[in-house]
């Protein structure tokens, strides 16, 4: 079996030594051919020159430079679209997908499955991420039609078929982990113990990871414009029914003036609704405007042989 290893470094220059060190003791157990592609996401430390002179001492480990921060999503699209492996390995570069559960991922494979999938525990995580993240996947898998599991990231392996399938996603916004499950394909699931980041730090902010919410929640289906379709009905039903109680208490008593309360309460509940779901109408425009300029996903700068990779990988 040939093995292809995509991972994507942003920052990564102190624990380059060690990823590499692991990789060259476990990879030969697993495959008995393997290249390990590297894609330095537009760091601003010194992972590229790392990346140059691993790829000099190692000609199995190969690296290919975006021109800029394209963010994780593209970077792992650029090692995907110059992979070769039959089969490909996705990893974070701060060794916190723990590389010996490779042997374990693979031999999977010939159970006929075309992605295994590493989910980890959340033990040492905040208490509080953890029921946030928790209870996000419980209402996130009512509204999406794929099925994404809490636990689960990209730490994958997948066969050949399962990588040209994603490279036929030619969409520009990548929530990676809704392409993975939307492909289909036999998936199995391996647990493993959450691992501490070696070092450096994680680039998720509390921002990132809401922006990244929302995009789970708008990226795969139109069902949040349909809720807006079923809370205006609703809400339009029910004002009707009010309005006609209005009128009968008018008939019948005249018009009594007070009533600041119910009008400040429809004013600003409808006036709140309305911002909301312009806001979701502007997410979904705001894809289409991405989408219809066509832009490649990322742009290469530099790359270590043997093949010369063009400026723009057409996917
Ligand atoms: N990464 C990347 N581009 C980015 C951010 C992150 O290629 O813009 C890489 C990073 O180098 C690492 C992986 O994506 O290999 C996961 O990043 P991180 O460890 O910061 O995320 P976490 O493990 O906290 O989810
Ligand atoms: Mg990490």
């Amino acid at each position: 079996m040939r093995l292809s290893v995509v991972i994507p470094c942003f920052n990564e220059e102190r624990g380059l030594a060690q990823l590499h060190e692991e990789l060259s003791r476990v990879l030969p157990g697993v495959a008995e051919e393997f290249e390990v592609i590297l894609v330095d996401d537009g760091s601003s430390d010194g992972t590229l020159r790392e990346l140059r002179a691993l790829a000099e001492s190692d000609p199995r480990f190969t690296y290919l430079a975006l021109s800029r921060n394209f963010g994780k999503e593209a970077a792992m699209l650029a090692g995907l679209s110059q992979s070769r492996g039959e089969v490909v390995a996705i990893m974070d570069a701060d060794l916190q997908h723990p590389p010996e559960l490779l042997g374990q991922m693979t031999s999977l494979l010939s159970n006929g499955y075309d992605q295994v999938v590493a989910r980890r525990t959340r033990h040492g995580e905040p208490v509080l991420r953890k029921m946030i993240s928790k209870l996000y996947y419980r209402v996130i898998n009512k509204v999406v039609d794929v099925e994404l599991e809490d636990g689960v990231g990209d730490f994958r392996v997948l066969t050949r078929r399962a990588v040209q399938a994603l490279l036929s996603l030619g969409e520009y916004n990548r929530f990676s982990k809704g392409l993975f499950a939307w492909i289909g394909f036999d998936t199995a699931i391996v647990d493993y113990e959450n691992v501490l980041r070696q070092a450096g730090d994680s680039t998720w902010t509390f921002r990132k990871l809401l922006n990244y919410g929302i995009d789970g929640v708008v990226s795969f289906n139109n069902r949040p414009l349909r809720l807006a379709i079923y809370l205006g009905g609703l809400v339009t039903a029910l004002s009707f029914g009010y309005a006609a109680w209005l009128l009968v208490y008018a008939l019948r008593d005249g018009v009594a003036v007070p009533g600041y309360l119910t009008l400040m309460c429809g004013v600003l509940g409808l006036g709140g609704l309305q911002l909301l779901f312009l806001g979701v109408i502007g997410e979904y425009l705001g894809r289409i405007y991405y989408e219809s300029k066509q832009r490649p996903h990322f742009l290469v700068k530099e790359s270590s042989g043997p093949r010369e990779v063009p400026v723009a990988v057409p996917l």
